[in-house]
């Protein structure tokens, strides 16, 4: 990957977001109509949503929870009593089944032990409080926590995923060895927080299709006149 600095200018970052939002506003606006839809005002819901999208396709992961939910139902009491194998075979459409089973087994029985199964308790706390709390349960990590604050509560945060990361880190939000903190601290220096919940859509939309891991599609990108990995690619070429 070529360098990213970081520095970036407040002007340049608005005006990649507002490149970004021309090229996948639309998908993004359709996602936070979807917000209001149950999945996403239910914290153990996207918990268990996010849970099942790690390391698969959206589609895959949604065919995976709303087989879950039509089998069994996604709520911390009807997943603790479910069988493990019964979890298994309802989430297969998502992949790495057999753990990811296990880890909303334990996710719900822990959320049941600690908070009589309401996560909302712990979400009502203060943004870092809450946060803290989160990452203490079983295969929760900053991003998980950070997407439950933000998308639930609407916090100050903004998660880094993958495609966040590599994103800002290519165009020059962020620098080039940036840990997750690093990152999501030089985007929220650059961007107010109203913009958080979109600034994250629209990364992760860029990073899906056009700014790919492996070849990114630089000759179709939008942004590529703002971009610092492009700038160095083409002087690279001259
Ligand atoms: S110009 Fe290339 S590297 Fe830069 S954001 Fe676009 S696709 Fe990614």
């Amino acid at each position: 990957m070529k360098k990213g600095t970081g520095k970036m200018d407040k002007e340049k970052a608005n005006e990649i977001i507002r490149l970004l939002r021309k090229e996948h506003g639309v998908n993004v606006n359709e996602f936070i109509a979807l917000k209001i839809s149950k999945k996403y005002v239910d914290p153990f819901k996207l918990l268990i949503g996010t849970v099942l999208s790690q390391n698969t396709s959206d589609k895959n992961s949604m065919t995976a929870y709303d087989r879950l939910e039509e089998k069994i139902g996604v709520s911390p009491l009807k997943l603790a009593k479910a069988d493990l194998t019964e979890i298994q075979e309802a989430i297969r459409p998502a992949g790495l089944h057999i753990t990811k089973s296990i880890a909303i087994k334990k996710l719900a029985k822990e959320i049941i032990e600690r908070y009589h199964g309401n996560l909302s308790l712990v979400l009502d706390k203060k943004t870092e409080e809450a946060r803290k709390e989160l990452m203490s349960l079983p295969h929760v990590g900053q991003k998980t926590a950070d997407v439950l604050l933000l998308f639930i509560k609407n916090r100050e945060v903004i998660p880094v995923d993958t495609h966040v990361a590599r994103v800002s880190k290519r165009i020059g939000l962020a620098k080039h060895n940036a840990k997750y903190s690093e990152i999501q601290a030089s985007l929220k220096k650059l961007y107010p927080p109203k913009n958080y919940l979109e600034i994250h859509l629209l990364l992760i939309s860029h990073g899906r299709k056009i700014c790919k891991a492996i070849k990114p599609r630089c000759g179709s990108c939008p942004i590529q006149e703002l971009c610092e990995y492009a700038a160095k690619t083409i002087n690279a070429s001259d």
